[in-house]
Protein backbone atom coordinates (compact mmCIF):
# COMPACT_ATOMS: atom_id res chain seq x y z
CA UNK A 1 0.00 0.00 0.00
CA UNK A 2 1.17 3.25 -0.89
CA UNK A 3 0.30 6.22 1.38
CA UNK A 4 0.86 10.15 0.96
CA UNK A 5 0.54 12.65 3.58
CA UNK A 6 -0.06 16.32 2.80
CA UNK A 7 1.26 18.49 5.75
CA UNK A 8 3.89 17.16 8.19
CA UNK A 9 3.60 18.59 11.81
CA UNK A 10 1.24 17.60 14.26
CA UNK A 11 -1.87 15.36 12.21
CA UNK A 12 0.58 14.42 9.61
CA UNK A 13 3.31 13.01 11.50
CA UNK A 14 1.44 11.75 14.43
CA UNK A 15 -0.63 9.70 11.49
CA UNK A 16 2.34 8.67 9.24
CA UNK A 17 4.65 7.15 12.55
CA UNK A 18 1.30 5.08 13.85
CA UNK A 19 0.85 3.71 10.08
CA UNK A 20 4.55 2.45 10.32
CA UNK A 21 4.00 1.01 13.62
CA UNK A 22 0.80 -1.21 11.75
CA UNK A 23 2.26 -1.88 8.28
CA UNK A 24 5.71 -2.23 8.12
CA UNK A 25 5.58 -2.98 4.26
CA UNK A 26 3.82 0.13 3.05
CA UNK A 27 5.59 2.92 1.36
CA UNK A 28 4.65 6.39 3.53
CA UNK A 29 5.82 9.66 2.13
CA UNK A 30 4.93 12.82 3.87
CA UNK A 31 4.85 16.19 1.94
CA UNK A 32 5.60 19.32 3.52
CA UNK A 33 6.04 22.92 1.96
CA UNK A 34 7.87 24.44 4.90
CA UNK A 35 11.15 23.60 5.95
CA UNK A 36 10.58 21.86 9.02
CA UNK A 37 8.27 18.97 9.79
CA UNK A 38 6.99 17.92 13.62
CA UNK A 39 8.20 20.94 15.05
CA UNK A 40 6.57 22.85 18.27
CA UNK A 41 3.65 25.20 17.00
CA UNK A 42 2.77 25.45 20.35
CA UNK A 43 6.09 26.43 21.96
CA UNK A 44 6.80 29.60 19.21
CA UNK A 45 5.58 32.30 21.67
CA UNK A 46 8.22 30.91 24.24
CA UNK A 47 11.04 31.12 21.90
CA UNK A 48 10.64 35.03 21.23
CA UNK A 49 10.28 35.09 24.97
CA UNK A 50 13.39 33.40 25.35
CA UNK A 51 11.75 30.95 28.14
CA UNK A 52 12.83 28.43 25.39
CA UNK A 53 16.53 29.72 24.44
CA UNK A 54 17.40 27.14 21.80
CA UNK A 55 15.70 26.86 18.35
CA UNK A 56 16.44 23.37 17.89
CA UNK A 57 14.37 22.50 20.91
CA UNK A 58 11.39 23.45 18.56
CA UNK A 59 11.71 20.72 16.28
CA UNK A 60 10.50 17.80 17.86
CA UNK A 61 11.35 15.35 14.89
CA UNK A 62 13.81 15.65 11.56
CA UNK A 63 13.15 14.17 8.15
CA UNK A 64 16.51 12.72 8.53
CA UNK A 65 15.34 10.48 11.96
CA UNK A 66 12.05 10.12 10.74
CA UNK A 67 13.60 8.01 7.83
CA UNK A 68 15.72 6.30 10.11
CA UNK A 69 13.31 5.06 12.82
CA UNK A 70 10.32 4.85 10.36
CA UNK A 71 11.58 4.19 7.58
CA UNK A 72 9.01 7.34 6.03
CA UNK A 73 10.12 9.40 3.17
CA UNK A 74 9.75 13.06 3.86
CA UNK A 75 9.64 15.70 1.26
CA UNK A 76 10.09 19.13 2.92
CA UNK A 77 10.01 22.14 0.42
CA UNK A 78 7.67 20.10 -1.47
CA UNK A 79 3.76 21.75 -1.73
CA UNK A 80 1.41 19.49 -3.54
CA UNK A 81 -0.46 21.49 -5.15
CA UNK A 82 -3.37 19.27 -7.07
CA UNK A 83 -5.33 16.14 -6.06
CA UNK A 84 -6.32 14.08 -9.13
CA UNK A 85 -9.15 11.92 -7.62
CA UNK A 86 -9.69 9.80 -10.96
CA UNK A 87 -5.76 8.74 -11.48
CA UNK A 88 -5.50 8.64 -7.89
CA UNK A 89 -2.26 10.94 -7.79
CA UNK A 90 -1.43 14.26 -6.66
CA UNK A 91 0.99 16.88 -8.09
CA UNK A 92 3.62 17.85 -6.50
CA UNK A 93 5.95 20.98 -6.59
CA UNK A 94 9.21 20.88 -5.68
CA UNK A 95 9.94 24.36 -4.56
CA UNK A 96 14.34 24.03 -4.34
CA UNK A 97 14.46 22.54 -7.84
CA UNK A 98 11.75 24.61 -9.02
CA UNK A 99 10.10 21.24 -10.67
CA UNK A 100 6.27 19.58 -10.75
CA UNK A 101 5.89 15.80 -10.97
CA UNK A 102 3.10 13.04 -9.80
CA UNK A 103 2.95 10.35 -7.44
CA UNK A 104 0.23 7.92 -7.33
CA UNK A 105 -1.38 6.68 -3.89
CA UNK A 106 -3.75 3.82 -2.42
CA UNK A 107 -4.63 6.42 0.36
CA UNK A 108 -4.01 9.62 0.80
CA UNK A 109 -4.02 11.92 4.27
CA UNK A 110 -4.82 15.63 4.31
CA UNK A 111 -3.20 17.80 7.09
CA UNK A 112 -2.82 20.97 5.80
CA UNK A 113 -3.72 22.21 9.04
CA UNK A 114 -4.76 26.32 9.36
CA UNK A 115 -3.17 29.23 7.82
CA UNK A 116 -3.61 32.96 9.96
CA UNK A 117 -6.85 35.40 9.19
CA UNK A 118 -4.99 38.44 8.19
CA UNK A 119 -7.73 41.45 7.97
CA UNK A 120 -7.52 43.44 4.66
CA UNK A 121 -6.72 46.52 6.59
CA UNK A 122 -4.32 48.98 4.81
CA UNK A 123 -0.62 48.95 6.12
CA UNK A 124 -1.08 45.27 7.54
CA UNK A 125 1.99 44.34 4.75
CA UNK A 126 4.41 45.72 5.76
CA UNK A 127 7.61 44.52 7.48
CA UNK A 128 6.81 45.73 11.19
CA UNK A 129 3.72 43.04 10.65
CA UNK A 130 3.81 39.95 11.89
CA UNK A 131 1.53 36.67 11.58
CA UNK A 132 2.78 33.65 14.11
CA UNK A 133 2.31 30.07 12.62
CA UNK A 134 5.21 28.22 11.87
CA UNK A 135 9.44 28.60 12.58
CA UNK A 136 9.92 31.17 9.86
CA UNK A 137 7.19 33.84 11.52
CA UNK A 138 8.89 32.95 14.81
CA UNK A 139 12.58 33.75 14.02
CA UNK A 140 11.14 36.79 11.37
CA UNK A 141 9.65 38.30 14.13
CA UNK A 142 12.42 37.47 17.14
CA UNK A 143 14.96 38.62 14.37
CA UNK A 144 13.06 42.33 14.30
CA UNK A 145 13.25 42.47 17.98
CA UNK A 146 16.66 41.68 18.48
CA UNK A 147 17.65 44.15 15.95
CA UNK A 148 15.47 46.90 15.92
CA UNK A 149 14.83 47.01 19.91
CA UNK A 150 11.15 48.07 19.70
CA UNK A 151 9.57 50.12 23.05
CA UNK A 152 6.02 49.27 22.24
CA UNK A 153 3.95 46.70 20.23
CA UNK A 154 0.46 46.49 19.36
CA UNK A 155 -1.15 43.13 19.29
CA UNK A 156 -4.74 42.62 17.43
CA UNK A 157 -7.11 39.83 18.59
CA UNK A 158 -6.34 38.49 22.10
CA UNK A 159 -6.86 34.72 21.28
CA UNK A 160 -5.25 31.98 22.77
CA UNK A 161 -2.09 33.27 20.45
CA UNK A 162 -2.01 36.42 20.68
CA UNK A 163 -2.24 36.34 24.67
CA UNK A 164 1.12 34.28 24.76
CA UNK A 165 2.27 36.84 22.56
CA UNK A 166 1.55 39.80 24.83
CA UNK A 167 3.40 37.91 27.88
CA UNK A 168 6.45 36.96 25.39
CA UNK A 169 7.06 40.34 24.17
CA UNK A 170 6.43 41.98 27.79
CA UNK A 171 9.23 39.59 29.14
CA UNK A 172 11.25 41.19 26.97
CA UNK A 173 10.79 45.02 28.07
CA UNK A 174 8.13 45.69 25.06
CA UNK A 175 5.09 47.97 26.59
CA UNK A 176 1.59 46.23 24.94
CA UNK A 177 -1.58 47.22 23.40
CA UNK A 178 -4.14 44.73 22.66
CA UNK A 179 -7.22 45.77 20.55
CA UNK A 180 -9.69 43.64 20.70
CA UNK A 181 -13.05 43.76 18.41
CA UNK A 182 -15.38 41.78 21.16
CA UNK A 183 -15.81 42.67 24.74
CA UNK A 184 -13.64 40.42 26.25
CA UNK A 185 -10.57 38.43 25.51
CA UNK A 186 -10.57 34.57 25.21
CA UNK A 187 -13.33 33.55 23.40
CA UNK A 188 -13.53 29.81 25.41
CA UNK A 189 -14.20 32.61 28.68
CA UNK A 190 -17.32 33.59 29.46
CA UNK A 191 -17.29 37.41 30.68
CA UNK A 192 -17.32 36.33 34.14
CA UNK A 193 -14.00 34.04 34.03
CA UNK A 194 -12.49 36.98 31.21
CA UNK A 195 -12.80 39.51 33.58
CA UNK A 196 -10.63 38.11 36.39
CA UNK A 197 -7.93 38.00 33.12
CA UNK A 198 -8.72 42.04 32.17
CA UNK A 199 -8.14 42.41 35.83
CA UNK A 200 -4.54 40.80 35.77
CA UNK A 201 -3.65 42.75 32.50
CA UNK A 202 -4.14 45.52 34.72
CA UNK A 203 -1.72 44.81 37.05
CA UNK A 204 0.75 43.70 34.23
CA UNK A 205 0.33 47.28 32.78
CA UNK A 206 -1.02 45.67 29.46
CA UNK A 207 -3.24 48.08 27.94
CA UNK A 208 -6.87 47.04 26.47
CA UNK A 209 -8.68 48.37 24.08
CA UNK A 210 -12.21 46.17 23.91
CA UNK A 211 -14.90 47.31 21.03
CA UNK A 212 -12.32 47.98 19.17
CA UNK A 213 -10.41 47.39 15.65
CA UNK A 214 -7.37 48.47 13.63
CA UNK A 215 -9.24 50.29 10.41
CA UNK A 216 -5.51 51.22 8.93
CA UNK A 217 -1.51 51.63 9.83
CA UNK A 218 0.02 54.64 8.86
CA UNK A 219 4.08 53.76 8.53
CA UNK A 220 6.16 56.96 9.64
CA UNK A 221 10.11 56.78 9.09
CA UNK A 222 10.85 55.58 13.29
CA UNK A 223 7.25 54.26 14.29
CA UNK A 224 3.61 53.23 12.90
CA UNK A 225 0.49 54.38 14.02
CA UNK A 226 -2.25 52.22 14.63
CA UNK A 227 -6.19 54.07 13.91
CA UNK A 228 -8.86 52.19 15.66
CA UNK A 229 -12.12 52.18 14.50
CA UNK A 230 -12.73 53.97 17.59
CA UNK A 231 -10.81 57.19 16.51
CA UNK A 232 -8.10 56.95 18.65
CA UNK A 233 -4.32 56.44 16.95
CA UNK A 234 -1.70 54.39 19.04
CA UNK A 235 1.89 54.44 18.25
CA UNK A 236 3.46 51.33 17.72
CA UNK A 237 7.36 49.83 16.83
CA UNK A 238 5.87 46.39 15.87
CA UNK A 239 2.45 44.72 15.08
CA UNK A 240 1.16 41.23 15.76
CA UNK A 241 -1.43 39.75 14.16
CA UNK A 242 -3.54 36.91 16.07
CA UNK A 243 -6.95 37.39 15.09
CA UNK A 244 -7.70 33.60 14.85
CA UNK A 245 -7.10 30.77 11.80
CA UNK A 246 -9.04 29.43 8.96
CA UNK A 247 -9.09 25.94 8.13
CA UNK A 248 -6.48 25.20 4.84
CA UNK A 249 -9.25 23.93 2.78
CA UNK A 250 -7.48 24.99 -1.15
CA UNK A 251 -6.95 22.00 -1.95
CA UNK A 252 -9.42 19.87 -1.15
CA UNK A 253 -11.66 22.54 -2.96
CA UNK A 254 -9.68 22.26 -6.15
CA UNK A 255 -10.49 18.83 -5.80
CA UNK A 256 -14.08 18.76 -5.06
CA UNK A 257 -13.57 17.58 -1.90
CA UNK A 258 -17.06 19.17 0.70
CA UNK A 259 -16.18 21.32 2.58
CA UNK A 260 -18.61 22.01 5.80
CA UNK A 261 -20.77 24.82 6.64
CA UNK A 262 -18.09 26.07 8.64
CA UNK A 263 -15.69 26.35 6.10
CA UNK A 264 -13.30 23.01 7.23
CA UNK A 265 -13.11 19.48 5.01
CA UNK A 266 -16.19 17.61 6.08
CA UNK A 267 -15.13 14.22 6.97
CA UNK A 268 -17.15 11.47 8.23
CA UNK A 269 -16.30 9.78 11.79
CA UNK A 270 -14.00 7.85 10.51
CA UNK A 271 -12.33 10.96 9.08
CA UNK A 272 -12.38 9.79 5.85
CA UNK A 273 -13.57 13.11 3.36
CA UNK A 274 -16.13 12.35 0.45
CA UNK A 275 -13.49 10.34 -1.24
CA UNK A 276 -13.37 7.29 0.15
CA UNK A 277 -9.90 7.13 -0.10
CA UNK A 278 -8.56 10.26 1.19
CA UNK A 279 -8.10 11.13 4.66
CA UNK A 280 -8.35 14.91 6.56
CA UNK A 281 -7.06 15.48 10.23
CA UNK A 282 -6.39 18.41 12.08
CA UNK A 283 -7.05 21.88 11.71
CA UNK A 284 -8.25 21.46 8.43
CA UNK A 285 -11.42 19.68 9.36
CA UNK A 286 -14.53 20.35 10.62
CA UNK A 287 -15.57 18.12 13.90
CA UNK A 288 -18.32 17.68 15.85
CA UNK A 289 -18.62 19.08 18.86
CA UNK A 290 -18.77 16.52 21.53
CA UNK A 291 -20.98 18.55 23.92
CA UNK A 292 -23.99 19.94 21.37
CA UNK A 293 -22.70 17.66 17.91
CA UNK A 294 -22.58 20.73 15.91
CA UNK A 295 -20.10 20.94 13.17
CA UNK A 296 -17.34 23.21 14.44
CA UNK A 297 -13.93 24.51 14.27
CA UNK A 298 -11.55 23.67 17.13
CA UNK A 299 -8.10 24.57 15.72
CA UNK A 300 -6.08 22.40 18.92
CA UNK A 301 -3.22 20.25 18.88
CA UNK A 302 -4.62 17.29 20.69
CA UNK A 303 -7.29 16.36 18.49
CA UNK A 304 -4.99 17.15 15.62
CA UNK A 305 -2.64 14.37 17.09
CA UNK A 306 -5.33 12.13 17.91
CA UNK A 307 -7.17 12.28 14.52
CA UNK A 308 -3.57 11.63 13.08
CA UNK A 309 -3.50 7.71 15.04
CA UNK A 310 -7.35 7.47 14.01
CA UNK A 311 -6.70 7.86 10.09
CA UNK A 312 -4.13 5.63 10.28
CA UNK A 313 -5.85 2.72 12.10
CA UNK A 314 -8.69 3.38 9.92
CA UNK A 315 -6.34 3.06 6.63
CA UNK A 316 -5.09 0.01 8.19
CA UNK A 317 -7.88 -1.59 8.60
CA UNK A 318 -8.94 -1.34 12.72
CA UNK A 319 -12.12 0.87 12.20
CA UNK A 320 -11.96 3.81 15.12
CA UNK A 321 -14.50 6.43 15.06
CA UNK A 322 -13.41 10.13 16.53
CA UNK A 323 -16.30 10.92 18.93
CA UNK A 324 -15.57 14.51 18.45
CA UNK A 325 -13.83 17.56 19.71
CA UNK A 326 -14.66 19.10 23.23
CA UNK A 327 -12.04 22.01 22.96
CA UNK A 328 -10.03 21.54 26.34
CA UNK A 329 -7.43 24.29 26.43
CA UNK A 330 -5.16 25.97 28.76
CA UNK A 331 -2.97 29.06 28.75
CA UNK A 332 -0.31 30.64 30.88
CA UNK A 333 -1.46 34.66 30.88
CA UNK A 334 1.43 35.84 33.24
CA UNK A 335 1.01 34.77 36.68
CA UNK A 336 -2.74 33.13 35.93
CA UNK A 337 -3.71 29.88 34.42
CA UNK A 338 -6.47 29.99 32.39
CA UNK A 339 -8.17 26.88 31.39
CA UNK A 340 -11.47 25.37 29.93
CA UNK A 341 -13.66 22.30 28.75
CA UNK A 342 -16.95 21.85 27.22
CA UNK A 343 -19.39 24.72 25.76
CA UNK A 344 -19.25 27.91 27.23
CA UNK A 345 -22.66 29.65 28.66
CA UNK A 346 -22.36 31.90 25.08
CA UNK A 347 -22.03 28.11 23.39
CA UNK A 348 -24.93 26.52 25.34
CA UNK A 349 -27.14 29.68 24.39
CA UNK A 350 -26.57 29.52 20.72
CA UNK A 351 -27.22 25.70 20.19
CA UNK A 352 -30.46 25.82 22.75
CA UNK A 353 -28.87 23.98 25.37
CA UNK A 354 -30.60 24.42 28.95
CA UNK A 355 -28.01 24.87 31.11
CA UNK A 356 -27.42 26.02 35.19
CA UNK A 357 -24.16 27.22 36.66
CA UNK A 358 -22.63 27.72 39.66
CA UNK A 359 -19.03 29.67 40.58
CA UNK A 360 -16.69 28.17 43.26
CA UNK A 361 -13.62 30.39 44.62
CA UNK A 362 -11.40 27.51 46.56
CA UNK A 363 -8.22 27.45 47.60
CA UNK A 364 -5.61 25.57 45.42
CA UNK A 365 -4.47 23.58 48.58
CA UNK A 366 -4.66 23.67 52.24
CA UNK A 367 -4.96 27.20 53.62
CA UNK A 368 -3.00 26.47 56.32
CA UNK A 369 -0.20 25.49 54.23
CA UNK A 370 1.85 28.08 52.98
CA UNK A 371 0.82 29.57 49.28
CA UNK A 372 -2.49 28.60 48.75
CA UNK A 373 -3.89 30.60 46.14
CA UNK A 374 -7.81 30.82 44.47
CA UNK A 375 -8.90 28.42 41.80
CA UNK A 376 -11.94 30.07 40.44
CA UNK A 377 -14.27 27.83 38.77
CA UNK A 378 -17.52 27.89 36.69
CA UNK A 379 -19.57 25.06 35.90
CA UNK A 380 -21.49 24.28 33.47
CA UNK A 381 -24.26 21.58 33.97
CA UNK A 382 -27.66 20.27 32.96
CA UNK A 383 -30.65 21.60 34.87
CA UNK A 384 -32.29 18.34 34.71
CA UNK A 385 -29.91 15.48 35.46
CA UNK A 386 -26.97 17.34 36.14
CA UNK A 387 -24.89 16.37 33.50
CA UNK A 388 -21.64 18.49 33.17
CA UNK A 389 -21.56 20.59 29.59
CA UNK A 390 -18.44 22.89 30.86
CA UNK A 391 -16.19 24.25 32.93
CA UNK A 392 -13.92 27.07 33.00
CA UNK A 393 -11.19 27.41 35.73
CA UNK A 394 -8.65 30.53 36.69
CA UNK A 395 -5.90 30.66 38.78
CA UNK A 396 -2.63 31.11 39.94
CA UNK A 397 -1.53 27.54 40.86
CA UNK A 398 -3.76 23.90 40.42
CA UNK A 399 -5.63 24.42 37.65
CA UNK A 400 -3.84 21.78 35.45
CA UNK A 401 -4.99 18.97 37.61
CA UNK A 402 -8.83 19.96 37.86
CA UNK A 403 -9.53 21.20 34.46
CA UNK A 404 -8.25 17.25 33.46
CA UNK A 405 -10.21 16.39 35.99
CA UNK A 406 -13.02 17.48 34.45
CA UNK A 407 -12.31 17.17 31.04
CA UNK A 408 -12.30 13.10 32.09
CA UNK A 409 -15.58 13.95 33.84
CA UNK A 410 -17.11 15.54 30.74
CA UNK A 411 -15.95 12.18 28.44
CA UNK A 412 -17.73 9.73 31.02
CA UNK A 413 -20.66 11.17 30.53
CA UNK A 414 -20.48 12.66 34.40
CA UNK A 415 -23.36 14.38 36.76
CA UNK A 416 -22.21 17.03 39.24
CA UNK A 417 -23.70 14.99 41.68
CA UNK A 418 -20.58 12.37 41.11
CA UNK A 419 -18.06 15.14 40.91
CA UNK A 420 -18.91 15.20 45.10
CA UNK A 421 -17.85 11.60 45.09
CA UNK A 422 -14.44 11.87 43.43
CA UNK A 423 -12.13 10.52 45.67
CA UNK A 424 -8.95 13.05 44.82
CA UNK A 425 -5.13 12.81 45.92
CA UNK A 426 -5.10 15.31 49.12
CA UNK A 427 -2.35 15.79 50.96
CA UNK A 428 -1.88 19.63 52.82
CA UNK A 429 0.83 20.96 49.80
CA UNK A 430 -1.03 20.17 46.77
CA UNK A 431 -4.86 20.31 47.95
CA UNK A 432 -7.59 20.17 50.55
CA UNK A 433 -9.78 17.12 51.94
CA UNK A 434 -12.78 18.77 50.22
CA UNK A 435 -10.77 19.81 46.51
CA UNK A 436 -12.21 22.42 44.40
CA UNK A 437 -13.68 19.81 42.26
CA UNK A 438 -15.25 18.83 44.75
CA UNK A 439 -16.80 21.94 45.82
CA UNK A 440 -17.58 23.06 42.79
CA UNK A 441 -19.51 19.53 43.05
CA UNK A 442 -21.56 20.50 46.12
CA UNK A 443 -22.36 23.75 45.02
CA UNK A 444 -23.79 22.98 41.98
CA UNK A 445 -25.69 20.00 43.48
CA UNK A 446 -26.86 22.15 46.07
CA UNK A 447 -28.56 24.16 43.44
CA UNK A 448 -30.24 21.50 41.41
CA UNK A 449 -31.16 19.73 44.61
CA UNK A 450 -32.96 22.90 46.19
CA UNK A 451 -31.10 22.77 48.74
CA UNK A 452 -29.82 26.55 48.04
CA UNK A 453 -31.10 29.15 45.85
CA UNK A 454 -28.41 31.35 43.97
CA UNK A 455 -28.75 34.89 41.89
CA UNK A 456 -26.36 35.50 39.50
CA UNK A 457 -24.12 38.73 39.33
CA UNK A 458 -25.67 39.74 36.56
CA UNK A 459 -29.49 40.13 38.01
CA UNK A 460 -28.07 42.41 40.81
CA UNK A 461 -28.45 45.59 38.63
CA UNK A 462 -32.02 44.20 37.78
CA UNK A 463 -33.61 44.36 41.49
CA UNK A 464 -36.07 46.22 42.66
CA UNK A 465 -34.20 48.10 45.82
CA UNK A 466 -37.46 49.38 47.74
CA UNK A 467 -38.40 45.25 47.79
CA UNK A 468 -35.16 43.68 48.12
CA UNK A 469 -32.85 43.87 50.94
CA UNK A 470 -28.88 43.32 49.84
CA UNK A 471 -27.66 41.54 53.02
CA UNK A 472 -23.20 41.21 53.44
CA UNK A 473 -22.74 38.51 55.85
CA UNK A 474 -18.59 39.03 55.53
CA UNK A 475 -16.82 40.44 58.35
CA UNK A 476 -17.44 44.31 59.48
CA UNK A 477 -13.36 45.00 58.54
CA UNK A 478 -14.02 43.18 54.94
CA UNK A 479 -17.51 45.33 54.17
CA UNK A 480 -15.43 48.30 55.07
CA UNK A 481 -13.19 47.67 52.29
CA UNK A 482 -16.21 48.06 49.83
CA UNK A 483 -19.52 46.30 49.31
CA UNK A 484 -22.31 46.23 46.78
CA UNK A 485 -24.19 49.49 46.85
CA UNK A 486 -27.39 49.54 49.42
CA UNK A 487 -25.90 46.16 51.17
CA UNK A 488 -26.08 46.11 55.03
CA UNK A 489 -23.60 43.70 56.94
CA UNK A 490 -25.03 41.21 59.38
CA UNK A 491 -21.58 38.68 59.92
CA UNK A 492 -22.97 35.33 59.57
CA UNK A 493 -21.60 34.81 62.94
CA UNK A 494 -23.75 37.43 64.50
CA UNK A 495 -26.87 36.64 62.21
CA UNK A 496 -28.87 34.32 64.68
CA UNK A 497 -28.75 36.99 67.46
CA UNK A 498 -29.83 39.82 64.56
CA UNK A 499 -32.36 38.39 62.90
CA UNK A 500 -35.30 40.83 64.15
CA UNK A 501 -32.91 43.43 61.53
CA UNK A 502 -33.96 41.63 58.62
CA UNK A 503 -37.54 42.60 57.61
CA UNK A 504 -39.58 39.48 56.66
CA UNK A 505 -41.63 41.41 53.90
CA UNK A 506 -38.65 41.70 51.82
CA UNK A 507 -36.81 39.16 49.32
CA UNK A 508 -33.36 38.80 50.43
CA UNK A 509 -30.35 38.43 48.25
CA UNK A 510 -27.10 37.18 50.70
CA UNK A 511 -23.67 37.69 49.46
CA UNK A 512 -19.77 37.35 50.87
CA UNK A 513 -16.60 36.52 49.16
CA UNK A 514 -16.98 33.48 47.36
CA UNK A 515 -20.64 32.46 48.59
CA UNK A 516 -19.58 30.03 51.07
CA UNK A 517 -20.61 32.10 54.02
CA UNK A 518 -23.85 33.24 52.33
CA UNK A 519 -24.63 29.64 52.07
CA UNK A 520 -24.08 29.14 55.34
CA UNK A 521 -26.39 32.10 56.09
CA UNK A 522 -29.11 30.99 53.63
CA UNK A 523 -29.55 27.76 55.49
CA UNK A 524 -30.05 29.84 58.88
CA UNK A 525 -32.71 32.15 57.62
CA UNK A 526 -34.43 29.62 55.88
CA UNK A 527 -34.79 27.51 58.66
CA UNK A 528 -35.81 30.51 60.68
CA UNK A 529 -38.75 31.20 58.52
CA UNK A 530 -37.27 33.46 55.92
CA UNK A 531 -39.13 33.08 52.56
CA UNK A 532 -37.77 34.84 49.19
CA UNK A 533 -33.54 34.19 49.75
CA UNK A 534 -30.96 33.50 47.37
CA UNK A 535 -26.85 33.77 47.68
CA UNK A 536 -25.25 35.57 45.25
CA UNK A 537 -23.47 32.93 43.14
CA UNK A 538 -19.20 33.28 43.40
CA UNK A 539 -19.72 36.24 45.81
CA UNK A 540 -18.11 39.25 45.26
CA UNK A 541 -15.01 37.44 43.89
CA UNK A 542 -17.08 37.01 40.74
CA UNK A 543 -19.49 40.15 40.95
CA UNK A 544 -16.62 42.54 41.62
CA UNK A 545 -14.42 41.91 38.47
CA UNK A 546 -17.25 41.11 36.74
CA UNK A 547 -19.07 44.84 37.01
CA UNK A 548 -15.75 46.72 36.67
CA UNK A 549 -14.39 48.49 34.07
CA UNK A 550 -13.01 45.64 31.48
CA UNK A 551 -10.75 47.85 29.59
CA UNK A 552 -7.64 49.43 30.54
CA UNK A 553 -6.70 52.17 27.91
CA UNK A 554 -4.27 54.97 28.13
CA UNK A 555 -1.49 53.21 30.58
CA UNK A 556 1.66 54.12 28.47
C1 LIG B 1 1.90 29.83 17.96
C2 LIG B 1 0.98 28.68 18.16
C3 LIG B 1 0.75 28.21 19.44
C4 LIG B 1 -0.13 27.15 19.63
N1 LIG B 1 -0.32 26.69 20.91
C5 LIG B 1 -1.13 25.64 21.11
C6 LIG B 1 -1.29 25.09 22.40
O1 LIG B 1 -0.66 25.55 23.36
N2 LIG B 1 -2.15 24.05 22.57
C7 LIG B 1 -2.83 23.51 21.52
O2 LIG B 1 -3.60 22.57 21.71
N3 LIG B 1 -2.69 24.00 20.27
C8 LIG B 1 -1.86 25.03 20.04
N4 LIG B 1 -1.69 25.51 18.77
C9 LIG B 1 -2.46 24.91 17.68
C10 LIG B 1 -1.80 23.63 17.18
O3 LIG B 1 -0.47 23.90 16.87
C11 LIG B 1 -2.56 23.14 15.96
O4 LIG B 1 -3.87 22.85 16.34
C12 LIG B 1 -1.94 21.89 15.36
O5 LIG B 1 -0.60 22.11 15.01
C13 LIG B 1 -2.72 21.47 14.11
O6 LIG B 1 -2.10 20.41 13.49
P1 LIG B 1 -2.26 20.16 11.94
O7 LIG B 1 -1.46 18.95 11.63
O8 LIG B 1 -3.68 20.18 11.56
O9 LIG B 1 -1.62 21.44 11.26
P2 LIG B 1 -0.16 22.04 11.38
O10 LIG B 1 0.50 21.55 12.59
O11 LIG B 1 -0.30 23.50 11.19
O12 LIG B 1 0.60 21.43 10.13
C14 LIG B 1 0.17 21.65 8.82
C15 LIG B 1 1.36 21.60 7.89
O13 LIG B 1 0.90 21.39 6.58
C16 LIG B 1 1.73 22.09 5.69
N5 LIG B 1 1.00 22.27 4.42
C17 LIG B 1 -0.16 22.96 4.22
N6 LIG B 1 -0.55 22.85 2.95
C18 LIG B 1 0.36 22.10 2.31
C19 LIG B 1 0.50 21.66 0.97
N7 LIG B 1 -0.39 21.96 0.05
N8 LIG B 1 1.58 20.89 0.66
C20 LIG B 1 2.51 20.56 1.60
N9 LIG B 1 2.42 20.96 2.88
C21 LIG B 1 1.36 21.71 3.24
C22 LIG B 1 2.02 23.39 6.41
O14 LIG B 1 3.20 23.97 5.92
C23 LIG B 1 2.13 22.93 7.86
O15 LIG B 1 3.48 22.73 8.23
C24 LIG B 1 -0.80 26.56 18.53
C25 LIG B 1 -0.56 27.03 17.24
C26 LIG B 1 0.33 28.07 17.05
C27 LIG B 1 0.59 28.56 15.66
Amino acid sequence: MKILIVGGVAGGASAATRLRRLDENAEIIIFERGEFISFANCGLPYYIGETIKSKNKLVVQSPKKMQKRFNIDVKTFHEVTEIDRKQKQIMIHDIKNDKNYRENYDKLILAPGAAPIIPPVEGFNAPNVFTLRDIPDTLAIKQFIDKYKPKKAVVVGAGYIGMELVENLHKKGIAITIIELADQILAPLDPEMASLVHQHLKEKNVELYLKDAVKEVAHQDNYSLAKLTSGKEIKTDLILIGIGVRPEVTLAKKASLEIGKRGGIKVDNHLKTSDSDIYAVGDAIEVSDYISGEQGLIPLAGPANKQGRIAANNICGISEKYDGTQGTSILKVFDMTVAATGNNEKLLKRFGISYEKSFTHSASHSEYYPGAQTVSIKLLFSPGNGKILGAQIIGHQGVDKRIDVLATAIRAGMTVYELEKLELAYAPPYSSAKDPVNMAGYVASNILKGDHAIIHWDKIGKIDKEKTILLDVRHPSEFKQGTIEGAINIPVDELRDNLDKIPKNKKIILFCKQGLRGYIAYRILVQKGFKDIKNLSGGILTYFPTTQKQSNMDIH
